[in-house]
């Protein structure tokens, strides 16, 4: 685009996030319903009873999937997960979802049947109902939104922007592992396209490939989490990689954070797979991203509450802004910590 005095910026330059921010800066809530509005996992809307949640996603073939290895009923079951995830990341439960697809004359309807036989399992298991999208034509290549909508408490919804200097900083799950799934499906890709006759070699790898394929967000812990009476002071989910989330916690809540290598959670699968592509096993996690864990912070008084819940990984600290963001080595360095989106556009 190009502006009255002829100045083109390219969207690159100010990346993912500064491109959200410039285009929605201008904005201001009419409505005070309107709690929250862009810049958390889901926007919020005060109710009667509670307050309702809504998050939207977009997933593109050739930038998001990839068919050759992706198989339809596995990518209608992420698409919703994905979204499910958002709203899990406001402490809050998902109830509903509405699916639009744009689809060109290369899929059949029995391909559209696989795909919605993923959505329909991943409303099954969340126990949310499809209640509307839209469909519509594309000139190349499927394009699925979703939007899902959840219910909360309005006292204990998480934001990303209310963690305090003294929480520390949890985890839960393993982080990783989607992101070198993705790089063993992309080697069988290359070494299929050089030679059709080779069969894909995946064997051993069910774990990391299904973190890929079959993603799941965390709904155990928001129950545990209601369970146990804990109410994170703040949460995102990892979608874009533990470092643009922490970026993101840090950012929002005008705090610092460090982050304890030793305290990151690996799967041994993730560990032996980084090795074997002489990748450093921490900086999948902090960069891979598609994890769908949820990152949190608690008040120290909350240690006891959660010491014994299964899953949950403290990893850092909250700490005053100016002294940034950190990763605090096995070694004993301390290296900046820093967010990446993406610059693909
Ligand atoms: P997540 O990774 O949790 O899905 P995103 O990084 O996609 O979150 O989005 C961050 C925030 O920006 C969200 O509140 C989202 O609703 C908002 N947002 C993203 N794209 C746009 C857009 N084009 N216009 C308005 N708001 C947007
Ligand atoms: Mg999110």
């Amino acid at each position: 685009m190009v502006n009255d005095f002829g100045k083109r910026t390219d969207v690159n330059e100010l990346g993912e996030f500064g491109v959200i921010d410039h285009l929605t800066k201008n904005f201001v809530n009419r409505n005070a319903s309107t709690l929250k509005g862009v810049g958390d996992d889901a926007a919020v809307i005060e109710t009667k009873d509670g307050v309702k949640l809504v998050s939207t996603d977009f997933l593109v073939e050739g930038i998001h999937f990839d068919l050759m290895y992706m198989p339809l009923k596995h990518l209608g079951y992420k698409a919703v997960v994905v979204n499910l995830s958002d709203i899990y990341a406001m402490n809050g439960i998902p109830e509903q979802i509405t699916v639009s697809i744009a689809i060109s004359n290369r899929f059949s309807v029995e391909a559209l049947e696989e795909l919605y036989a993923g959505i329909e399992a991943a409303c099954k298991y969340y126990k949310v109902d499809l209640v509307g999208g839209d469909t519509t034509s594309s000139p190349k290549g499927l394009v699925i939104s979703v939007t899902a909508i959840g219910q909360g408490k309005k006292e204990t919804t998480t934001y990303r922007s209310t963690a305090s200097v003294g929480d520390l900083l949890c985890v839960t799950g393993n982080l990783g592992a989607a992101y070198l799934g993705l790089q063993l499906l992309e080697r069988e890709k290359q070494i299929y396209l050089s030679n059709p006759g080779v069969q894909p070699d995946l064997e051993g790898q069910n774990y990391l490939v299904g973190r890929q394929l079959k993603p799941e967000a965390r709904v155990d812990m928001i129950e545990l989490f209601a369970k146990s009476e804990l109410v994170p002071t703040a949460m995102i989910d990892i979608s874009d990689g533990l470092a643009s989330e922490v970026f993101h916690l840090c950012k929002q809540s005008k705090v610092g954070a460090f982050v304890e290598e030793s305290g990151v959670p690996l799967h041994p699968d993730t560990e032996l797979q980084a090795i074997n592509f002489k990748l450093d096993p921490i900086t999948c996690a902090l960069s891979g991203g598609e994890d769908y864990e949820l990152l949190f912070t608690i008040a120290p008084d909350q240690i006891e509450k959660i010491k014994y819940l299964p899953d949950i990984y403290i990893m850092g600290e909250m700490v005053p802004a100016a002294d940034g963001i950190n990763l605090h080595t096995k070694g004993g360095n301390v290296h900046a910590i820093k967010a990446q989106g993406w610059r693909h556009f």
